[in-house]
């Protein structure tokens, strides 16, 4: 099919992006095209402008500044997931981003459009639930720091308002004694996640703590650490032990391809994974 028409401009300056975003009644931020563009063909999304933020300078890239990098919204899958100060600070993020789709989609998707577009099943929001980023969405008003525990309402649905553009992410650097581990279960190479699941252990001079990100069984990832029972690094035993108990509550849903049952053994196999790759790399 052929998207329905629609208008386009692509400003130079972020002044001139976001006073479009807000004059218009129903414009779209347009940044890799990777799932906007799919979904206008389909006429799933049918927006009167889209606003291109590709020739706007300084959206792209990643810095550190106070503790945390900062990715600029319109970094690249493929840049994120060979860039040197992601894969020493933030590792799971820079590998998760690695495993998105296929080669053609990391080089023109960005950070910026996967939280923007909410799809339960991808890495990135998950990722970034899962370390505590804060997401800058900047309009003509100025710009509003969001949790990314905030940020994800349901499928598709973020708490954007449409004259915000996300410009930028903070995720806080990962300290010596954190260890991760990422694991998606998917029909195909390159496919979106049936299920995946991220962790994060901290393990040193006897402080001990556990963080779990769960996407693609609901309509949002979540943040699933109330779930783990207490956990004991000392315990070879845990990762099995907290893998069952945190698959059987959680809240799995049926999907077009796999019956929740199946997900939920599917579920327990990748979680006992993630968790134990996390212990070790701690
Ligand atoms: C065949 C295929 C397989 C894929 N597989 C995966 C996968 O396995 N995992 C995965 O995570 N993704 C996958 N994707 C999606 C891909 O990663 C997209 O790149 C990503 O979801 C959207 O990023 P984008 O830059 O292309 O955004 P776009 O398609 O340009 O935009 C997506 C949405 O975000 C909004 N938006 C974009 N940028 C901003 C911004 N800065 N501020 C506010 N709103 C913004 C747009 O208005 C639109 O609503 C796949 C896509 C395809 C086509």
């Amino acid at each position: 099919m052929k998207p329905a028409r629609f208008s386009y401009a692509a400003p130079t300056s972020m002044s001139e992006a976001l006073a479009l975003l807000a004059e218009s009644e129903d414009a779209r931020v347009i940044a890799g095209g990777q799932s906007l563009a799919p979904m206008m063909n389909m006429r799933l999304a049918q927006p009167e402008l889209l606003v291109d933020i590709n020739r706007i300078d300084g959206l792209s890239g990643v810095g550190l500044d106070a503790g945390s990098l900062v990715i600029g919204a319109m970094t690249r899958h493929a840049d994120l997931a060979g860039n040197a100060l992601v894969k020493a600070h933030a590792p799971v993020l820079a590998y998760a981003a690695g495993t998105i789709g296929h080669y053609a989609i990391r080089q023109r998707g960005t950070i910026g459009g996967s939280l923007a577009h909410a799809d339960p099943a991808a890495q990135l929001p998950l990722v970034c639930m899962l370390l505590d980023a804060r997401i800058d969405a900047t309009s003509s008003e100025g710009v509003r720091t969001i949790e990314a525990a905030d940020l994800f309402e349901t499928l598709f649905t973020t708490t954007l308002e449409p004259s915000e553009m996300i410009t930028s992410i903070c995720v806080p650097l990962l300290e010596p004694g954190h260890g991760w581990g990422f694991r998606l279960f998917n029909r195909r190479a390159g496919d979106f996640a049936e299920v995946s699941a991220a962790a994060i252990v901290f393990n040193r001079e006897g402080e001990a703590a556990v963080r779990l990100a769960l996407g693609a069984i609901a309509s949002a990832p979540f943040r699933a650490d109330d779930l783990l029972p207490e956990f004991d690094p000392q315990d070879a035993g845990w990762p099995t032990r907290a893998a069952a108990i945190v698959a059987e509550a959680a809240p799995i849903e049926d999907n077009a391809r796999m019956p929740a049952d199946y997900r939920r053994e599917v579920l327990q196999a990748l979680l006992e994974d993630v968790l134990r790759d996390a212990m070790r790399r701690a």
